[in-house]
């Protein structure tokens, strides 16, 4: 059978092999409107930055090359919004 490309199989292993980083989702607080730099603080690596917005609270940016993917910031995030996934390739902001 032709195969293009890179199978499932070793797409899928590529993204376990990556480390994992913090992600984080929709659920921040911050979107809602509301300050909080929680995760920020609980940084060891100091990994999440604030960027400034109009209208809005500065938003959570985790620069996923400095991120070890500890975990910490996942338990102080107060509205449960941070998980650890797989880093996005090229995206160390
Ligand atoms: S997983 Fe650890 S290193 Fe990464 S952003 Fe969270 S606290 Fe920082
Ligand atoms: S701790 Fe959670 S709710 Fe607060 S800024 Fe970070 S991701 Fe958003």
């Amino acid at each position: 059978m032709e195969t293009q490309g890179p199978s499932r199989r070793a797409l899928f292993r590529g993204q376990l092999l990556s480390k994992p980083v913090a992600v984080i989702g929709d659920d921040c607080f911050v979107e809602a409107g509301i300050v909080c730099r929680s995760c920020g603080d609980s940084c060891p690596e100091s990994a999440i930055r604030f960027r400034p917005r109009i209208g809005l609270p500065p938003q959570a940016i985790v620069n996923e090359t400095t991120c070890t993917g500890c975990g910490e910031c996942v338990g102080a995030c107060p509205g449960e919004a941070i998980t650890l996934g797989a880093a996005r390739r090229g995206d160390a902001s």
